[in-house]
């Protein structure tokens, strides 16, 4: 008599976005998959620009309709980093590449309806948070859940999961349980977010606003359906000149500085205001034996250029892909391939943000403006267009990690022509 092989069993703990799609996936193939989650969500998240690399993820999970009910249709993203007029991408620009388009996100029902899709599937459900322990000296994994943890699941009976995953975002539970070291970023800024009624938005409508601000942080305006999420980004060495409470702050933010001070006198917050700090942060490990990272809880990049929400759910998705449901899976191999597909896709977002930081980007962008101009004819057209298409299906997450593209975006980068980096770097 032949026995089929078991089930591979896997433990995720979480049921952020990273977590909740990686559960469904696994589950959809097949796997033994039990999801540990942390509770309820607080009622403002911050995260709610979509790039469109996010669409197809949608369109897998079979949400896209579910999403395009409450968020707002996004058509593209105005820069203003400069002293000229701000820079208006379309998104129409990537036709082809991907969806000409995006959404911005009400974070709390937007995560809600990727849970809701973990939940459809067959992903076993516990309703607590998970503990995770070191493992005792002599195991062949680094850690495991406690007694109490794995007693919720008495289907395993009493036997450790194949594989634990660390879901819980800036929480990073597994890292600082095995004091992983962390790279941080050079920023070390201070974001405050709100939400807005009665705020002017110049338009198109959906369209976010990144521009830098005067006092030498940045701001977001992203455009929900019924409000305005409004985020500055403040150094941290200034913080305090701008008020002793977060709401204070962010009021004085956006009074010192004239893009966001057009929203005009019937600006009103009908919310609280959160502050996330030092968010730049990647471990030096997203996996050892018997454990894996996903999404923040391996790394953030920034929130410039809105990458976050896309990675953690491309980190999810592409570890459910390497997992077989029954046995035969080499761990350490297959860990290693995910760790390295998502470091190289986090180092290559840290390359193009900083590109923005340093002002290179918006230098690069002016010189090709101003070459179409003083050399117009059908070479400098398409060369020009050439190079657009490749900026903006880097920022849309298509060609980030394209060796070409990226040297393409390096060579403009180098060679401004009688345009400063420094005059559109965010300080
Ligand atoms: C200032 C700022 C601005 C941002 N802006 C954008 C943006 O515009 N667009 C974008 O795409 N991204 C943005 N992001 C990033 C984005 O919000 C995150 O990358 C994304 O939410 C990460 O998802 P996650 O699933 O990894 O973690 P999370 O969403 O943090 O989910 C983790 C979950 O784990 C649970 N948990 C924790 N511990 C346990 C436990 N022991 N047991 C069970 N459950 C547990 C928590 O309750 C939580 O539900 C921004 C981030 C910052 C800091």
């Amino acid at each position: 008599m032949s026995s089929s092989p078991p089930r591979t069993r896997i433990a995720v703990i979480g049921s952020g976005p990273s977590g909740s799609i990686l559960s469904a996936l696994l589950a959809d193939k097949g796997v033994d998959v039990t999801l540990f989650n942390g509770g309820k969500r607080p009622d403002m998240i911050v995260g709610e620009s979509g790039i469109p690399a996010l669409v197809p993820v949608m369109r897998r999970l079979g949400i896209e309709d579910a999403v395009a009910a409450l968020a707002q249709h996004k058509p593209g993203a105005t820069f203003s980093f400069g002293s000229e007029s701000p820079i208006q991408l379309s998104f129409r620009s990537i036709e082809g590449i991907l969806p000409a388009y995006s959404y911005n996100l009400p974070r709390p029902q937007f995560d809600q309806i990727i849970e809701n899709r973990a939940r459809r599937s067959e992903t076993r459900w516990i309703e607590k948070e998970a503990t995770i322990l070191v493992a005792p000296e002599g195991s062949n994994r680094e850690v495991i859940l406690d007694d109490a943890t794995l007693a919720l699941v008495p289907e395993w009976q009493g036997e450790q999961p194949d594989l634990i995953v660390d879901a819980t975002g800036r929480r990073r539970t597994v890292a600082k349980l095995l004091k992983i070291p962390v790279k941080t970023g050079p920023r070390k800024d201070a974001a405050h977010f709100a939400h807005y009624a009665g705020w002017k938005h110049p338009g198109p409508p959906g369209q976010i606003i990144i521009s830098r601000t005067a006092f030498g942080g940045w701001s977001w305006q992203i455009p929900l359906k019924d409000c305005m999420s409004v985020g500055v980004v403040i150094p941290r060495e200034i913080l305090n000149s701008f008020g002793a409470t977060p709401g204070e702050r962010l009021e004085a933010a956006i009074a010192r500085d004239p893009i966001l001070s057009a929203a005009g006198p019937d600006r009103k917050r009908i919310s609280e205001v959160p502050i996330y700090s030092n968010y730049q942060l990647i471990s030096d490990r997203a996996y050892g034996p018997g454990w894996a990272a996903v999404g923040d809880a391996f790394g953030f990049v920034d929130p410039m250029l809105s990458p976050g929400m896309w990675i953690a759910l491309r980190s999810g998705e592409c570890l459910a892909d390497l997992i077989q449901a029954e046995g035969g899976n080499r761990w350490d191999t297959l860990l290693a391939t995910y760790e390295s597909e998502m470091r190289g896709r986090l180092t290559a977002w840290q390359e193009l943000i900083e590109k923005f930081y340093n002002g290179q980007m918006m230098a690069a962008y002016a010189t090709g403006e101003s070459f179409m101009k003083m050399i117009p004819g059908p070479l400098m057209k398409i060369f020009n267009r050439h190079v657009d298409r490749h900026f903006a299906a880097m920022c849309c997450g298509a060609y980030t990690e394209r060796p070409y593209s990226r040297k393409l975006l390096d060579f403009v980068c180098k060679n401004p022509r009688g345009f400063d980096p420094k005059d559109y770097a965010i300080g």
